[in-house]
């Protein structure tokens, strides 16, 4: 039975937790930072940081708010990279079956796109600048498939992150939402049918972040589809 996360903005506090425990499992190096006027550290995703709790503050007439988005891969339904990487190599991104996570390899260094935007609608993969291999969140699919929960989700300590089978976490996300609804009536949840990470977000998402939600219609997929067949013949000549 495929899976799928819960993240209910609702709750997050920005504590960070996911976030180092996503480098500590996976054994990723720090990222050097500096001071940039948030506190969102580091400014970006990097290509050994998977997870990132993204700071916004969002100011108005009598409005002052603190939006926090704990951001990482979707492992969407039909992953639009992986179409795209299929046309450079068809090895380089995995769909697990059973799980639906999306695995990136180290064969990824064969994806020769300008930018993650190319890759991905919402600009998650980041690329090793040494040895060009993309690399992002992995589900912690080898937790999972020994019966553990994402290291992330284990260690959220507010219940904003939850994770299971695809059609209890399905429930458990429109549950939430009638609740949230009734005192946020523009809450909502991004893409539930498309993607694996299903965000609440209690005001519109584009106020968190740009790449919150995306277009992963059919006409985008359409783009991704004629674009990797059209690389094909670009790898054999090549
Ligand atoms: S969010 Fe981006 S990197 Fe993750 S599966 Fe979807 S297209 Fe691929
Ligand atoms: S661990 Fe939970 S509460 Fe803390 S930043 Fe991550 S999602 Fe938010």
């Amino acid at each position: 039975m495929s899976k799928s996360f819960f993240v209910d903005l609702s709750k997050c506090t920005a504590c960070r937790g996911c976030q180092v425990a996503c480098k500590q499992w996976n054994k990723l190096p720090a990222t050097e930072t500096s001071n940039w006027g948030s506190h969102q550290n580091p400014k970006d995703l990097n290509f050994s940081t998977y997870k990132l709790v993204r700071f916004q503050e969002v100011t108005g007439p009598g409005i002052l708010k603190w939006l926090f988005f704990p951001e990482q891969c979707r492992h969407c339904v039909d992953p639009p990279c992986k179409m795209v990487a299929d046309g450079f190599n068809e090895g380089a991104v995995i769909h697990d079956e059973a799980t639906g996570a999306v695995i990136y390899t180290e064969l990824t260094k064969d994806i020769d796109v300008a930018s993650p935007e190319e890759l991905c609608p919402y600009n998650v993969p980041r690329q090793n600048p040494e040895t060009k291999v993309w690399s992002k969140c992995t589900m912690c699919l080898d937790r999972v498939q020994n019966g553990m929960l994402p290291a992330c989700v284990q260690t959220c300590p507010t219940g904003t992150m939850q994770f299971g089978d695809r059609e209890e976490i399905l429930e458990m996300a429109k549950a939430r939402l009638a609740v949230v609804k009734k005192t946020r009536p523009k809450a909502e949840l991004v893409n539930a049918d498309s993607v694996r990470v299903i965000y609440l977000c209690e005001y519109p998402a584009a106020e968190y972040y740009s790449f919150v939600t995306a277009d992963a219609g059919p006409s985008l997929l359409g783009r991704r589809q004629m674009f990797a067949k059209l690389l094909r013949p670009a790898r054999v000549f090549g």
